[in-house]
């Protein structure tokens, strides 16, 4: 037991973090009493809250820089939703990209310019560029720990950024790209780490930040075997818990695209990412960044996750039947525009293809696997558009007429309404509609943070010796997601960051 005078600043400092926000009035957590003598349970410089991604990368780097580690992880195994992840990861300009790829002369201003626009203007330029320009080193640092990069693709287009900007940059490794294959990268960064001397706590739920008078935070609570203790960070705090991703109240409060993931749709995310260390940080107030976009997709066909599968001959039309997106943008772009058009016309959207579509190379279904969606309901049918129309009850006239335009459009290769590049083929029936469902990978938005991952607070001045990294932390991502692998180079960038940054400290 290690016991220590710190003084805690109290239940103020969490009323000002919860009011200033003006959320969670449920909150539960409150700091301990002023001036009231601690007693540790357990000490380290570095304590890391979620041994997910993000949290074994910054373990790594802050034991490799000499930092005694502890990460507190609350589910009983390491690697949050990047052991459920593909582990792919984008970045411009390494050895591997010039080997696999055409693109042998791109840069990381480039990646960077790419992710800014598609950033609409509300992403943080100093991160996206930091995190752009970072990319190829954290390659090669996980190369140096054993992961063997097989291959190079990219992702699908956004139409309003420049080609110029577009590259091959999405890097899979071997044992990665498929389901489940971010567990190898996990394994492989945890331990590294564990051989260093860092140590891990499981089922260690961390539940409230300590700050002392200065406003320095200088420990946790966490539950642990249904006690709770008190971990004293001798350098710093490591947020590291993921984004609001299983938490249907942060949800409804920060993201409605979110919450509509959470309420109707399907969520792929560890169930213990419940936003846990953004709450946290709000309690003591922190400020919150780049909420609103999500990780969203369609998973029946996986249409548009990448430039290798071109999309098959269907589009997507509204509750009124017309179409109202490029359907072969990147998939978190055009899964935005159904989100928004199912809640502007209170109504479900639909993919709509038919049996000539079945032929084509890259159709998801076959006559087989759309006879058992048909018999399973997921998939309706018609002769003609007009009475599948009526039978989804999506304007017959209107969904008759997009169809029209499509085939008249498609016969010269041309999609004069979105631009649309690939899948452009005539359909004729019988018809099928399937109704989209989101497949939502995660929610963006988090504390927000400098460059350095140091957590700041609403007037911009840092909350000393905290910090976070990943999706713990936002700005970094705009309001949709860019494209497959942006997610699992930002885990390790910001986690790296975080961990050698609290290292370096005093
Ligand atoms: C199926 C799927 C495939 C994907 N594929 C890719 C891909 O190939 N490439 C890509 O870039 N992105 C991909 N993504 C997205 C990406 O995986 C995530 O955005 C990313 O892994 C999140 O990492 P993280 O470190 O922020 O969170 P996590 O890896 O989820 O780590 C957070 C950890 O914090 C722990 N935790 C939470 N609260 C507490 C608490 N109170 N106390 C202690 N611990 C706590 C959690 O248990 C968890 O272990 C995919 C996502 C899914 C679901």
């Amino acid at each position: 037991m290690i016991s220590r005078r710190d003084f805690i600043k109290g239940a103020t400092v969490s009323a000002v973090g919860v009011a200033t926000m003006g959320v969670f009035t449920a909150c539960t957590q409150t700091t301990t009493t002023n001036s009231e003598e601690i007693s540790w349970d357990k000490e380290a410089d570095a304590v890391i809250v979620g041994g997910g991604g993000t949290g074994v990368a910054a373990a790594l780097q802050a034991v490799t820089d000499g930092a005694s580690v502890l990460i507190l992880e609350k589910a009983g195994v390491a690697g949050g939703t990047t052991n459920f992840s593909g582990g792919v990861m984008q970045a411009a300009g390494t050895d591997i990209q010039k080997k696999y790829t055409s693109n042998k002369n791109d840069t990381p201003e480039k990646h960077y310019k790419l992710w800014l626009k598609a950033g609409e203007g509300v992403v943080e330029e100093e991160l996206v560029k930091d995190l752009a320009y970072g990319a190829a080193d954290h390659i090669k640092w996980l190369s140096n720990l054993g992961l063997k990069f097989t291959s190079v693709y990219g992702h699908c287009h956004i139409p309003y950024v420049d080609k110029s900007l577009h590259a091959d940059r999405i890097h899979v490794y071997e044992g990665g790209g498929g389901e489940g294959g971010g567990v190898v990268m996990v394994q492989a960064m945890l331990n590294a780490a564990l051989k260093k001397g860092a140590v891990i706590e499981y089922e260690t739920e961390v539940i409230k930040l300590l700050m002392n008078i200065d406003g320095e935070v200088i420990g946790v609570v966490a539950k642990q075997k249904g006690t709770e203790i008190n971990i004293k960070a001798n350098k710093g705090v490591i947020l590291a818990a993921a984004s609001i991703d299983q938490n249907k109240e942060m949800a409804k409060e920060l993201s409605p695209q979110q919450y509509w993931d959470l309420t109707s749709q399907i969520c792929l995310c560890a169930a213990t990412d419940t936003g846990d260390g953004i709450r946290m940080a709000m309690e003591i107030g922190a400020a919150v960044s780049g909420f609103g976009g999500t990780i969203d997709f369609c998973g029946k066909t996986g249409a548009a996750t990448d430039n290798r599968v071109p999309m098959f001959p269907s589009f997507i039309v509204n509750k009124k039947g017309r179409r109202f997106v490029c359907e072969d943008a990147t998939y978190a772009y055009h899964y935005r525009a159904i989100f928004q058009q199912e809640k502007q016309l209170d109504g479900p959207t639909y993919m709509i293809f038919g049996k000539s579509s079945l032929s084509y190379d890259y159709t998801r279904w076959t006559e087989e696997s759309v006879a058992k969606d048909i018999a399973e309901g997921v998939v309706i049918t018609a002769d003609t558009i007009e009475e599948l129309g009526k039978l989804i009850d999506v304007e017959p006239k209107n969904l008759a007429s997009t169809l029209e335009t499509w085939n008249t459009e498609t016969k010269n290769k041309e999609d004069n309404q979105f631009d649309r590049k690939t899948g452009l083929v005539p359909i004729t029936g019988p018809f099928y509609a399937y109704k989209n469902v989101s497949y939502n990978l995660g929610a963006l938005g988090g504390v927000k943070i400098n460059v350095e991952t140091q957590v700041l607070k609403p007037n911009g001045e840092v909350i000393p010796r905290l910090y976070a990294g990943g999706l713990n932390a936002g700005g970094w991502i705009g309001p949709y997601y860019p494209g497959s692998g942006t997610a699992i180079i930002g885990i390790v960038h910001w986690g790296r960051k975080a961990g050698s940054n609290v290292a370096k400290l005093k």
